[in-house]
């Protein structure tokens, strides 16, 4: 059911969130848009001005890890910048009162976990862009070593100091495998939820988008808050195509 106006939607969103005993959110890049990172696909997201490059490309160019790193950083000061917005915050308020065990989110923000979600709560499909790993011996760099290592060598992306494997913000890029672990816990969250909530997600990048399919499945009900209709709009029990920091705004408690 789609809901006509905001304000009946955020009643019977209010009545279905009382009524349920464990309710599994599953964000997208508009959670965070509000916190001023741009989405993918809206006019004027990131990829209105960027081809994404693969992890084949990644793996095999010098130059194709240069631009990717200069892309990253030219995106730092809007990423260390963000704070968590009304969604952030109205998820952590219901991790807090215990309706809900964990996040499984598409983003690579890190804003989950600083609304106050534990890490370990955070199953994070395509990783976090907030720190870098070898791409061959998973090692963890910080951001600023990177930096400085690009600086000094004049612009070229550095290699891990243990193995000289290429060193990658810790993201899941196109062409690059899921990490096993986090799948396995979404799904086993989707199915032993009640109430799935899909939250400022297109539902076009599989296999996250799932996710909702297998929650609704397995006998939740589905709830999509995104402005812009999704093609799993005719399975949900609501949907409201309004803005998220204004849907969620009214369950930000204490
Ligand atoms: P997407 O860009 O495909 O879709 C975002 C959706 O959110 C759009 O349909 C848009 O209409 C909607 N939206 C944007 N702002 C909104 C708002 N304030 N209120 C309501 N709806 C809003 O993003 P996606 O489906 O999450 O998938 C793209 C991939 O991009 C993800 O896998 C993720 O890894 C990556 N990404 C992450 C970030 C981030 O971490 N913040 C930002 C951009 C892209």
């Amino acid at each position: 059911m789609i809901a006509t106006d905001l304000q009946s939607g955020v009643e019977r969103l209010g009545d279905m969130i009382a009524e349920a005993r464990t309710i599994v959110p599953f964000t997208g890049a508009g959670i965070s848009t509000e916190c001023g990172i741009p989405d993918f696909r809206s006019p004027g997201g990131i990829w209105t001005r960027h081809r994404p490059i693969e992890f084949g490309e990644f793996v095999a160019s010098q130059e194709a890890r240069d631009e990717s790193w200069r892309r990253r950083f030219a995106m730092e000061e809007i990423f260390a910048a963000a704070k968590p917005g009304r969604g952030h915050r109205a998820l952590a308020s219901l991790y807090r009162a215990g309706k809900v065990p964990a996040v499984i989110t598409q983003n690579i923000d890190n804003l989950h976990q600083a609304s106050g979600f534990a890490a370990e709560h955070v199953i994070e499909l395509h990783g976090n862009t907030t720190y870098a790993r070898c791409i061959g011996c998973g090692q963890a760099y910080p951001l600023d070593w990177v930096k400085r290592r690009f600086d000094d060598d004049g612009g070229l992306a550095p290699n891990c100091t243990a193995c000289d494997e290429p060193v990658k913000t810790a993201t899941i890029s196109f062409g690059q495998m899921m990490p096993d672990e986090e799948m396995r816990r979404a799904g086993a969250l989707a199915r032993a939820c009640d109430l799935f909530l899909a939250i400022g997600s297109s539902l076009v990048v599989w296999p996250a988008a799932g996710f909702p399919l297998m929650a609704k499945n397995a006998g939740a009900r589905l709830v999509i808050i995104n402005r812009e209709p999704t093609e799993q709009d005719d399975i949900a029990d609501l949907v409201l195509h309004h803005d998220i920091g204004e849907a969620l705004g009214p369950f930000v408690g204490n």
